[in-house]
């Protein structure tokens, strides 16, 4: 096992940590600033689009991509790795290198089953970063961890189809710059139990198509926005069907894999930050004649803190190494493992730091708390942990179950 970088991946990791410090991290004040100067918190703050500018022009773009392109040569997971995770030191910088959710798995996507109209309207547009697109499968109807209760329907008329549902904590969908949603609905309620579902895409502006809300994450109101969407005998196309009737649930999962990898490795970005600012303030605040960094418990903290950063981005960096060696499939138990043991950890870690930090930890002059909030979704976004856990104990039983059966064969 090696998990040594590419030459490629070195020269790029090295530009995006001089990118960071020079420009990302002073940006911080500033687009918060402008967002709330422009008075819609799902706004875009002009220094987003200064700094996607001058990323591009350093190379630093796309990255996320596994194949060849005008930008890279294509890096594996593991080449990733590094650099997703400097990303999610900062809430703005994946977006500032095209490399944000809900978009690059929709990317993903576009460039695995659309066409080349599809490619062309909707796939160019978003690697050039100009539109954002959701990916809309989530109903409050129905118990949507599990994705065969999906409801809606996509029936054909003619040669169009016709959409009927609602969804909700659609990512992306409240950012004015949001073109495309790929809504994930129901072909032949009457097939198979995984072969009931279909992908299509949707014009966000298409009649029909309501967003109704937006749901704000323990108060915050995300820029990006989580949004609940009615879509009402709305009309597209048949060309808009994403591959083929009845492959919408193999498509969805052909999307996860990458996704929740990539989250992971931002959540140990955002990790990574929690523990400088626990001892930047341990170091700076005195108590009883002592700095707080001092105190026994708080050095349990950081000590425990570094351990579990370090085992998370050791387990995340070998589910990277599956990935490339052997494909996403064989990998499907790490990528579950990681998707609950890294949001854990960085709880864990963010709620230790909001606490050496007493009140201020909680309000928004430091980024914990946001930061908090973020990563506590995470343990339901892309499925909640149970479902996680579920598939990891699932392929650990049959691994047991088929050691225990050549063992008596053998025997
Ligand atoms: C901030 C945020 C952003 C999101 N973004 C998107 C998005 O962009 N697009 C989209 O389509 N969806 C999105 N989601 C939805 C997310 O994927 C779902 O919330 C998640 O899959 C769970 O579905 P549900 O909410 O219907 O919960 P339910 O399916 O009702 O499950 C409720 C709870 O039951 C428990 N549970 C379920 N199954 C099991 C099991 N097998 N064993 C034990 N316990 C179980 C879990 O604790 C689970 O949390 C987002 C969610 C959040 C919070």
């Amino acid at each position: 096992m090696d998990f040594s970088l590419s030459p490629e991946a070195e020269r790029l990791r090295s530009e995006l940590l001089d990118f960071m410090q020079a420009r990302v991290y002073p940006a911080e004040a500033v687009f918060a600033e402008q967002l709330a100067q422009g008075g819609d918190p799902h706004g875009t703050p002009p220094v987003l689009d200064e700094l996607k500018a001058e990323a591009r022009s350093r190379g630093l773009w796309n990255l996320f991509l596994p194949h060849k392109t005008e930008w890279t040569d294509g890096l594996s997971n593991l080449d990733y790795a590094p650099l997703a995770e400097l990303t999610g030191r900062v809430s703005f910088a994946a977006e500032v290198l095209n490399c944000s959710a809900p978009d690059t798995g929709n990317m993903e996507i576009l460039t695995m089953f659309g066409t080349s109209e599809q490619r062309r309207d909707w796939l160019q547009p978003l690697l050039h970063g100009e539109i954002r697109s959701a990916f809309a499968m989530t109903e409050p109807a129905v118990a949507s961890s599990d994705a065969t209760n999906i409801e809606c329907s996509i029936v054909r008329d003619g040669g169009e189809y016709v959409i009927n549902g609602r969804k909700w904590w659609i990512s992306g969908s409240a950012d004015p710059r949001c073109r495309i949603l790929i809504v994930m609905g129901k072909t032949d309620a009457s097939a198979a139990p995984h072969a009931q579902q279909s992908m299509i895409l949707v014009p966000i502006d298409t009649p029909g198509v309501s967003v109704v809300r937006n749901l704000p994450v323990f108060g915050y109101v995300d820029r990006e926005g989580h949004c609940e969407i009615v879509f009402d005998d709305v009309r597209v196309p048949d060309s808009n069907l994403l591959g083929e009737e009845g492959g919408g649930f193999a498509i969805a999962q052909a999307r996860l894999g990458p996704g929740r990898i990539h989250h992971c490795m931002r959540t140990i970005g955002a990790a990574e930050r929690a523990l400088e600012l626990m001892c930047a303030r341990g170091e700076s605040r005195v108590t009883f004649g002592a700095p707080v960094a001092e105190r026994g418990q708080v050095q349990e903290w950081i000590a425990n803190a570094r351990i579990a950063i370090d085992q998370a981005r050791l387990y995340t960096l070998y589910t990277a190494w599956k990935m490339d060696e052997y494909g996403n499939r064989a990998a499907a138990s790490e990528i579950a493992g990681i998707k609950v043991a890294v949001p854990q950890m960085a709880l864990t870690v963010i709620d230790r730091a909001i606490q050496v930090h007493g009140g201020g930890g909680l309000c928004g002059d430091f980024p914990l708390a946001a930061m908090f909030a973020h990563t506590r979704l995470l343990q339901l976004a892309d499925g909640p942990d149970e479902v996680h856990r579920r598939t990891v104990a699932r392929r650990e039983l049959k691994r047991q179950r088929a050691t225990r059966e050549n063992a008596a064969v053998a025997g």
